[in-house]
């Protein structure tokens, strides 16, 4: 049986996008990492239903098998991860994504779609990774899905939090939503302005 490390049983999945998911990944300000070796990386993909269970199992015996190989895929997650941010956050903020990371995941893409299969099923067309000795198969998915948000829209959903920088979709119907997850920063928010306004009051 794998162990699940407390910091990734833990970390909130709020990105509405296995993509947005992934980025938040790195967790907080100051920013800590919750993928902090391969296992981690499958650990993680199994709790976000990207590998089952025995999927997740397997790619860890064959890590095992394959250390530096293994160790080659964490890092090139870390590099795709940070051309994501680098990405999301762009256009969360309203600006234009950064060349060398979009140059990033047009290589990523490539490489996803040279190694899946389009599907036909009952809920109908799917991309499919599964080559369960492929080390680097919950990579795959994560890419398509990042260009997938990319290119269909409605990116003026994509958001970045106010508090602890994670992006995120906005499903909200007036699309207002600042928070990650209203209990954690946005509480925090509400309780930095009420503080605020009652040393502002007592300074009265
Ligand atoms: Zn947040």
């Amino acid at each position: 049986m794998m162990e699940t490390p407390e910091y990734i049983d833990r970390l909130r999945i709020v990105g509405g996008d296995p993509a947005l998911d992934f980025v938040n990944t790195e967790d907080g300000d100051p920013r800590s990492e919750c993928l902090r070796d391969y296992g981690d990386l499958v650990t993680w993909s199994v709790r976000v239903g990207l590998l089952s269970a025995d999927e997740g199992e397997r790619l860890v015996s064959e890590a095992n098998r394959r250390p530096e190989d293994a160790e080659a895929v964490y890092r090139d997650a870390l590099r795709l991860r940070e051309a994501l941010y680098g990405i999301f956050r762009a256009v969360a903020e309203g600006g234009e994504a950064p060349e060398r990371s979009l140059e990033t995941l047009r290589g990523y893409e490539h490489e996803a779609l040279s190694r899946g299969k389009l599907v036909q099923g009952d809920g109908g067309f799917a991309w499919e990774w599964k080559d369960g000795r492929d080390l680097a198969g919950m990579l795959w998915p994560v890419v398509h899905a990042a260009t997938g948000l990319l290119t269909s829209g409605d990116l003026d959903r994509l958001k970045l939090c106010a508090g602890c920088y994670w992006v995120f979709l906005d499903a909200s119907r007036n699309r207002s939503r600042r928070w990650c997850t209203m209990e954690v920063c946005g509480t925090d928010a509400k309780m930095r302005r009420y503080v605020a306004k009652r040393a502002a009051k007592r300074g009265e």
